[in-house]
């Protein structure tokens, strides 16, 4: 039997199906253009050899249920897939904000939609298509249960001191202004992949994880539970990220509408999409900023300067925060990737117990691997993210308490 995961944007579907026994990814897709005559559905599969085969298809697709019901022919379409009609064993569906309302996983009912449809002034763009796509596969397949899965989940623990934001009270009573944090499920995957990588039950470490994409959050978790986050209402605070400027005093927005006469919304549209790494130099993707830096661009320099800057503020906080750290984690298409921002972000913090390995670090191949000098107290590692699998390896969990499918 197979888990599909979903994760359902405006015009988009991305998908990838995993199997029950071993969680193993057999096919990942991505439904892009909903709601146009020429949609393109690209799709990669795993087959007997072991090798990826692909297809890219396009056609006209007019909304999500029609979309939906696309990829699942195309499941089924594809014999080595294998994926006969009800085989499947549950749609796990990834939701960015779970609010106040949901801790962990759940199985999807009437009850679980209107909630998560009343959390979407918190999450205006977001919930709104992640609520189509489980719309549309509970209309098409209502014999198999669906999971939804939080990005804010794995952050509920955070106690109260490091969640409210020095705001009158009234403002988190009355519209929930507080912090939320996001990429809960990456934060989650990788604290347990650094425990099983070290050997070491996860209830007996202390870690920072630090994800750095396109979006960039770091984590305090202790135990396994996430303590603190950069992350707040909404995921613009905290590192500084491809567009987004992260923290930021709260005045600029203030005098940046009094100075520009921008409305609000416009201001909202410049922290979040011409900030960041673009703001600085007008790049936003890592490897082209390296490049440029390498070739002398002053502004591309001072832009990998500021967000390993910002992230080694972070490390210092979640430090204090944890008392003793037992390893940072680094994920993420930067964090994997990129070692002078690896090596940056933890220069000049030996006082700290965090040395790292320079030659590891410049030869660490992708997979998880460990960076930090032999002498170091706080170990370094590298691990890939994979949402999509935690998704599924929590959907199938869930099904199961709930009873099976
Ligand atoms: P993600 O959102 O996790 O896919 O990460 C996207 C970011 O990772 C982009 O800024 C990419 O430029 C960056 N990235 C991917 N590969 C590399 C690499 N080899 N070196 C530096 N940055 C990379």
């Amino acid at each position: 039997m197979r888990v599909i995961v979903v994760n359902s944007g405006s015009s988009s579907i991305k998908y990838e199906v995993f199997t029950l026994d071993d969680c193993a990814s057999v096919v990942q897709g991505l439904l892009e253009r909903i709601g146009t005559r020429d949609a393109r559905f690209r799709r990669r599969w795993l087959t007997d050899s072991g090798d990826w085969e692909e297809i890219i298809e396009s056609q006209p697709i007019a909304d999500h249920r029609e979309g939906f019901q696309f990829l699942l022919d195309a499941a089924v379409r594809y014999p080595t897939t294998r994926v006969a009609p009800g085989a499947f064993f549950g749609f796990g569906h990834r939701v960015v904000h779970g609010g106040e309302v949901f801790h962990e996983p759940v199985i999807i009912d009437d009850d679980v939609i209107r909630r998560i449809k009343e959390l979407i002034p918190l999450a205006p763009l977001h919930n709104p298509p992640n609520v189509a796509g489980i719309e549309a596969l509970r209309a098409l397949r209502p014999d198999v249960p669906n999971v939804a899965v939080f990005d804010t989940a794995f952050h509920q623990s955070m106690p109260p001191k490091a969640f409210h934001y020095a705001l009158p009270n009234e403002l988190y009573r009355l519209h929930h202004v507080r912090r939320y944090g996001f990429h809960g499920t990456s934060h989650q995957y990788v604290a347990q992949e650094a425990a099983s990588y070290l050997g070491i039950p996860g209830d007996r470490l202390n870690l920072i994880t630090i994800h750095l994409g396109n979006g960039a959050s770091a984590a305090a978790v202790q135990g396994g539970r996430s303590v603190d986050t950069s992350m707040g209402l909404t995921p613009l605070e905290g590192l500084i990220m491809g567009t987004r400027c992260g923290d930021l005093d709260p005045a600029v927005h203030f005098y940046l509408s009094r100075k520009t006469g921008k409305p609000f919304d416009a201001i909202e549209d410049i922290l979040n999409r011409e900030s960041g790494l673009k703001g600085i130099c007008g790049m936003n993707d890592m490897r082209e900023i390296q490049r440029c830096a390498e070739e002398g661009d002053a502004q591309a320099g001072l832009a990998i300067e500021m967000f390993c800057y910002r992230i080694k503020k972070y490390i210092g906080a979640y430090t204090a925060v944890l008392g003793r750290v037992d390893a940072i984690v680094f994920t993420g298409g930067i964090g994997e990737n990129a070692a002078r921002v690896r090596r940056e972000s933890c220069e000049g913090l030996e006082g700290l117990g965090i040395l790292l390995d320079e030659r590891r670090n410049s030869e660490a191949p992708r997979g998880g691997v460990e960076i930090h000098c032999e002498d170091s107290k706080v170990k370094i590692l590298v691990i890939p993210t994979d949402e999509e699998r935690e998704i599924a390896r929590q959907t199938i969990e869930t099904i199961c308490r709930a009873g099976g499918a």
